[in-house]
């Protein structure tokens, strides 16, 4: 692919690091209904710096690191956009999909779309928090998760063991849900207080001992372990949707919804606020854990569940 130019308004990026997400393989088998425009760079975890600046843009940003996430472009006009919702813009443009993405040396931004990165987070750190965190960040805010309520985070993959810290950021007690005793033991070392191998045991059961959850997250791929998150609610509880299994469907009992008070909901990524805040939070890098500047392209690959 040749370097791209970047046009009036965008950025051209020279990445350092691109994480990957379950959705870069669904883009690139053409899973769902929507399909990408072949050929096209997938890719919407990238970080990188800012080599050149389009017509329009301040050339102070040459030099400086920006994230360039799955929310590529929004409207910025609809009553979505301007209610803080620009990730349900209706004329949206997906990194990686709709437009090209982050798998490449470069590649062209929205510059009002593309995060900065601070100083203090790698690009490694930063490329997977870009959708991954993002994600689940937001999630754990739909949530609006309070201190001391009991969050348990069904799926402890690429998006649930960082569910999980986000939840204990937002003081909230954790419990785990995963059918791999690896997986619980990453959530045991991420501080979950409670692990549940729903393989060995019903999770249900085991919460409903606990006193139930207030806040259930579900990231699995499994879709009966959406119904189980429903199932572990106590009364007020609220379960979020992010894990997208193929097909799946959740049947919702209308009478334990209505007695109990329950709140279901989707979330989809998150705004740029949301990203700049997961940025906020994330603990400066260890030393020499930054990729060093030699190398142009380095991969991560968390363990997507989606
Ligand atoms: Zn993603
Ligand atoms: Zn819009």
């Amino acid at each position: 692919m040749p370097v791209p130019v970047p046009a009036a308004g965008q950025v051209l990026v020279r990445l350092e690091a691109s994480g990957i997400c379950h959705t870069d393989i669904h883009a690139a088998n053409g899973d769902w209904p929507v399909k990408p425009t072949p050929p096209f760079v997938p890719g919407h975890e990238g970080v990188g710096v800012i080599d050149a600046v389009g017509r329009g843009i301040d050339p102070a940003r040459v030099g400086t690191r920006v994230a360039v996430p799955w929310l590529g472009h929004a409207c910025g006009e609809c009553s979505y956009c301007v209610s803080g919702w620009e990730t349900l813009c209706e004329q949206q443009r997906n990194t990686g999909y709709s437009v090209d993405g982050c798998y490449a040396e470069h590649t062209v931004a929205d510059a009002r779309y593309a995060v900065p990165v601070p100083d203090g987070v790698s690009s490694m750190d930063a490329a997977p928090l870009t959708c991954a965190g993002v994600t689940t960040y937001k999630a754990v805010k739909v949530a609006a998760v309070r201190s001391a309520e009991r969050v348990a985070v069904f799926g402890i993959g690429g998006l649930g063991h960082l569910a999980l810290q986000y939840a204990r950021i937002a003081g909230g007690f954790t419990v785990a849900v995963d059918v791999e005793d690896d997986k619980l033991a990453l959530a045991r070392d991420l501080g979950a207080d409670h692990t549940v191998n729903a393989r060995a045991t019903d999770p249900v059961a085991a919460i409903a001992e606990l006193g139930g959850v207030d806040v259930a997250i579900a990231t699995a791929a499994s879709p009966r372990s959406f119904e189980q998150a429903f199932a572990s609610l106590r009364r007020g509880g609220r379960l979020v949707c992010v894990g997208l299994p193929a097909d799946g469907v959740l049947p919702v009992p209308v009478f334990d919804l209505v007695l109990k008070g329950i709140t279901v909901v989707g979330s989809i990524v998150g705004t740029r606020q949301d990203l700049a805040e997961v940025f906020a939070c994330t603990p400066p890098a260890a030393p020499g854990s930054s990729p060093s500047p030699a190398s142009s392209t380095t991969s991560t690959a968390p363990s997507p569940k989606s």
